[in-house]
Formats: structure tokens, sequence, C-alpha cells
């Protein structure tokens, strides 16, 4: 602002009209000197996400489809409150973000990577799956707002003002979606370090959580960071031998490394760390697996969210029956490990990563 003979504070006026009222264009920041907004048009891009495409599910779980500048399409789900595990009861939403276009690391059950792998998003790109999802909070009060005051009623609607530009309805964050966000860490670090700032979408550290496959030299790194991200691992297998059928990413990093990696982090950051186990029939769900899966949650002073396969199309593995889900569940939870068994949300609208996307590249839109 300085260099461009502007007062400091306007610096301040534009973060406020970019994060907390998520303009979607320089011309709205009417605060602001006519000559100050025309510059920022000429010099630099204001990128939001272009909307294609959204589900919903009965359980309030929604999923929005958006198209980048270059046409790929990513995914970000909404989640309605109650994910206890990765924050707190009174959390009233939480978002899952995703940090690539596709995704490099193949793991057997996942619809993300089942394309293969595209490109790391930028920073912006994945600081405005935020922005977009408020927007379009914000319009669907207006809208529910609009049309109690014209819905024909006994009662007389009360005339309600209007809504404000920065109402917030994302309170929670887990990097989940499509992607290996360890694999892209530098725009995820800054990407996150914007959605934490006081001056950008205020979410606190602790509400965000990454979940990564287990690059063990990028969790390293992670520990070494000041911020106060929590962090979850994908583990889905005890043993080297299950680890190894379901995720290539174990051969490069088997157990014995990542562990070590995960005990590193405790060490430096003292935080527990959630271990995700996503239960397939037949391959990873046998009663054998509790022993070392609790040894391991043990060694690491995890907690374990076990979530049940959500089916993906084209793939031919499937979820375990109720018993074998509750009896897996039971069978840890006598061990002594801190378990819960998720109950999955939104998987009527193909809320497991990837599968939006899949789907819609596949075939002509139904909605
Ligand atoms: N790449 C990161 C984050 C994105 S995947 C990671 O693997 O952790 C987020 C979570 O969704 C992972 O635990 C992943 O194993 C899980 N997941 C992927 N496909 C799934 C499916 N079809 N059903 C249930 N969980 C799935
Ligand atoms: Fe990539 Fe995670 Fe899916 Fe594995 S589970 S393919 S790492 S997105």
């Amino acid at each position: 602002m300085k260099d461009w003979g502007h007062e400091p504070y306007r610096v301040g006026q534009v973060l406020n009209w970019l994060y907390a009222n998520r303009a979607e264009s320089w011309d709205v920041m009417t605060n602001l000197p006519l000559k100050l907004r025309q510059r920022m048009k000429e010099e630099w891009t204001l990128h939001v996400l272009e909307w294609v495409r959204q589900q919903a599910a009965e359980d309030g779980t929604r999923k929005f489809l958006w198209r980048l500048p270059d046409g790929h399409l990513i995914e970000s789900v909404l989640i309605p409150a109650n994910r206890a595990l990765y924050g707190d009861p009174s959390d009233r939403q939480t978002l899952c973000l995703s940090t690539q276009v596709g995704c490099a690391y193949g793991c057997a059950f996942c619809a993300s990577g089942l394309n293969g792998f595209r490109r790391n998003l930028e920073v912006e790109e994945i600081v405005e799956q935020v922005l977009a999802v408020e927007r379009w909070y914000r319009s669907s009060i207006a809208q529910a707002q609009a049309e109690a005051r014209t819905a024909e009623s006994p009662h007389p609607v009360p005339r309600l003002r209007s809504v404000p530009r920065n109402i917030r309805s994302v309170d929670n964050i887990v990097v989940m979606g499509m992607g290996e966000p360890l694999a892209n860490y530098d725009p995820l670090l800054k990407a996150l370090a914007i959605i934490n700032a006081p001056w950008g979408a205020g979410i606190g550290a602790r509400k965000i959580t990454i979940s990564t496959s287990g690059l063990a030299p990028q969790i390293r790194r992670l520990a070494r960071e000041p911020a106060q991200y929590r962090l979850a691992v994908s583990l889905h297998g005890a043993t080297d031998a299950v680890r190894d059928r379901l995720m290539p990413v174990n051969r490069k990093y088997p157990l014995r490394e990542l562990l070590a990696a995960c005990d590193d982090y405790l060490k430096f950051k003292g935080r527990m760390i959630t271990l995700e186990y996503v239960l397939i029939a037949g391959v990873n769900d046998s009663p054998a697996q509790t022993a070392p899966l609790a040894d391991i949650a043990h060694r690491l002073k995890a907690k374990v969210n076990l979530i049940p396969y959500n089916p993906v199309e084209d793939l031919t593995w499937t979820r375990p029956a109720e018993a074998d889900l509750e009896a897996f569940h039971a069978a840890l939870l006598d061990h002594g490990v801190q378990a819960t068994l998720r109950r999955e949300k939104g998987s009527d609208v193909d809320a497991a990563c990837g599968q939006l996307r899949l789907k819609t590249e596949r075939g002509p839109l139904t909605c």
C-alpha cells in the first residue's frame, strides 16, 4: 500500500473484504479509493471457485463440486456437527478440503487416485474452498428467509433483516478430501495459515486436522512447525502385509519408519494423533488385527477412528457386516484403546473422497 501511495490501514480493509466478507470482486470494496480498486483489478487476480454441482445427503452432509480455472474438478464436503473425533462436540460444521486434483498415492480402495494425479492445488484454491462454502451458506440463509417471508402462512412472518456478509458456518476443518495433503506441503501450510489467521478465516489451529497416508519425512517436518494443527494418520492396517496390500505408500515408508516419524511428532508436539482405520471386509477386519493395532495405538497414545468402507464404483471392496464392525470395535476397547466406530455420514452423496468428481467426469450431470 505504501509503494502505491496509500495508507497502511488499507491492508486491513482489503483483508477484511477478502476473508471476512468473502468478496467476489474488487468492485464491491466500496470503502477503498476508486484509484486503489482499479489498480488492484489491473495488477492482481481474485480467484473464485466456479460452482458445478452440489449434493445433499439425508443427514445434512453436503458435497460441493468446483471447477478450477483450468477446467479440473475438485470437491469439498460440509459435514454437520458432531464429528466429535476431530473437534469439539459443540462445533456446528466441519468442512473437508481437497489439496490436489486426483492423487498419486493410489490406495487400492480409494476413488481419488483412480484417474491418477493431475496437479497440486494452489494456495488460493485451498483457501477458496472455505470462502466459497461460506458464500453458499450466506446465500442459503438469505434464500430461506426470503421464502419464509413469501410463504403463505396463517400467521404473519416477521420481516427479517438482511443476512450479514460475514456470517460464518464453518468452525472445523479436516484436510481429508481429494489428494495427499503432505505431498503439497508448502501451499497447504500457507493456505492453513490464512485459514487460521484472525484476519483470515479465523479458524483455530486446534480445529484444523491434517490427514496423511503416511509420508514419514513430512510428518517429521510438520512436527517442527510452530502451528498446532492436529494430525490424523491413515493406517488401515496394523501390519506391513495388510498395509502393503492396500497402500503402495507403505513400500516407501513401511510401518517401522512411519511409526518412528509419529513418535517424533509426539515428542515435539505432545499432541494426540488420530489413527484412521477404514474397515474393509476380508482385508483388514479380522480380529487378529486388533492386537497389533492396539499396540500401535498405545505406543502413540493415539485414538482410533474406525470407518466402515464406503463402496466405490468400479472397485470390488465391500464394507464388513454390521456384526463384524461391532466386534472389531469391541475388541479394540477390550485392549484398552480409545476407539470410535464412525457412523458414516453422507454415503448417499458419494461422500468418500473423489467419488462425486469421478462420476461427474464420467457421465452427464444429473443435478
Ligand atoms: N490422502 C490423505 C487424505 C485424504 S483421504 C489420506 O489418505 O489420509 C481421507 C481419508 O478417507 C483417508 O483415511 C482415506 O483412507 C479415507 N477413504 C478413502 N476412500 C474411502 C472410502 N471409499 N471409504 C471410506 N474411507 C475412505
Ligand atoms: Fe490418496 Fe488418501 Fe485416497 Fe490414498 S486414501 S489414494 S493417499 S487420497
